[in-house]
């Protein structure tokens, strides 16, 4: 396959939520040049975020609305966007790389930035697929204005359950949040701000179990201290954790048991070349600041390694 020079890059960043769009900010101010690439709207998670409260120096902003800032940060420093699906990465040498898209594009680069994320874990009901666009779905923000006025139920007890549970309540008429532990693990701040609001109800020692309804989700079947109750649901949210992509790169030597990417302090990987940021990484703490950190870390160390 022929590469034309508008296919052939410094740095190729997979991924444009914050750690994606921060290395392209970074890149391009070391006079790299840049292409992120992604396959839905840049902004990753941030996108299917309503509001966000601890990105420094805002205090309150849409999850929408920081994503563009940091799209359009990106663009006007020259990075380029493109629009596909990763599907294999190539690794030659140390500054010798190919990424293959899905619609048969190839991109040489002379380092890979895997900034890909992470996708949303799946609760282990039977029957959850057949709901999903008729009451079930993964993004509040998205679909829950289909729901107005109408029971919900968010699944997890996490901070991305809490988050998600207070635009939630603004929409539905009732949001129920079932919690399989006895006690939150979301951060104290946002379990103070979720108590406060009347129309969420959690469950502790809870768990779904069984999903009903002819072609719209009417009814969830739930086991609580053991016994087995039913609620009047309509919409539901599984907010229960994420899993790493990374399906494009699986053959590289890169990976930990529970398939996140190893790097050290500097973002580098085992191989040679290639760097991962963000939530693919092996870390502990995943916020949109320490994605953010990890992009200006690499973005930096690539400038000082790719010098013109
Ligand atoms: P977490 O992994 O932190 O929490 C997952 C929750 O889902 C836990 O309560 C877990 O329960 C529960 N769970 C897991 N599997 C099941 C299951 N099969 N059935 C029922 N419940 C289940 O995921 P989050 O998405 O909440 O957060 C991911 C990361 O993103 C965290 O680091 C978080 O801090 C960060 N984040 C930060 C935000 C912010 O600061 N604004 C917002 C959103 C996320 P158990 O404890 O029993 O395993």
């Amino acid at each position: 396959m022929a590469i034309n020079n508008e296919l052939t890059f410094d740095v190729v960043i997979i991924g444009a939520g914050p750690a994606g769009l921060t290395c392209s900010i970074y890149a391009s101010r070391g006079n790299l040049k840049v292409a992120f690439i992604d396959k839905g709207a840049p902004g990753g998670k941030m996108t299917a975020t309503y509001e966000i409260e601890n990105w420094s120096g805002e205090e309150n902003i849409k999850g929408y609305e920081l994503s563009t800032k940091m799209l359009n940060h990106a663009l006007k420093l020259g990075a380029k966007h493109i629009y596909g699906n990763v599907i294999r990465i190539e690794n030659i040498s140390e500054f010798e790389h190919y990424v293959y898209l899905e619609n048969n594009q190839k991109i040489k680069a002379k380092a890979i930035v895997i900034a890909s994320g992470m996708d949303n874990k799946k609760p282990p009901i039977p029957n959850i697929d057949f709901y999903n666009n008729k009451g079930v779905s993964y993004c509040v923000i998205c679909d829950a204005p289909f729901y107005k006025n109408k029971p919900a139920a968010i699944i997890g007890g996490g901070d991305s359950a809490f988050e998600e549970s207070i635009y939630l309540s603004s929409i539905a008429s009732k949001v129920y949040i079932f919690i399989r532990k006895s006690y939150p693990k979301a951060e104290p701040k946002m379990v103070e701000d979720v108590q406060k609001i009347d129309n969420i109800e959690i469950f502790y020692n809870s768990e779904i179990v069984e999903l009903f309804g002819k072609e719209q989700l009417e009814k969830v079947k739930y086991i609580e201290n053991g016994e087995e109750k039913f609620k009047e649901i309509n919409h539901l949210y599984p907010y229960i954790g994420f899993l790493p992509i990374n399906y494009f790169a699986k053959d590289l030597p890169i990976f930990d048991a529970n398939g996140f990417i190893e790097t050290n302090e500097n973002m580098e990987t085992k191989v040679k070349g290639i760097y991962a940021i963000g939530d693919v990484r092996q870390k502990s703490i995943r916020q949109i600041v320490t994605a953010a950190s990890d992009g200006a870390i690499a973005g930096k160390i690539l400038t000082n390694k790719i010098k013109k």
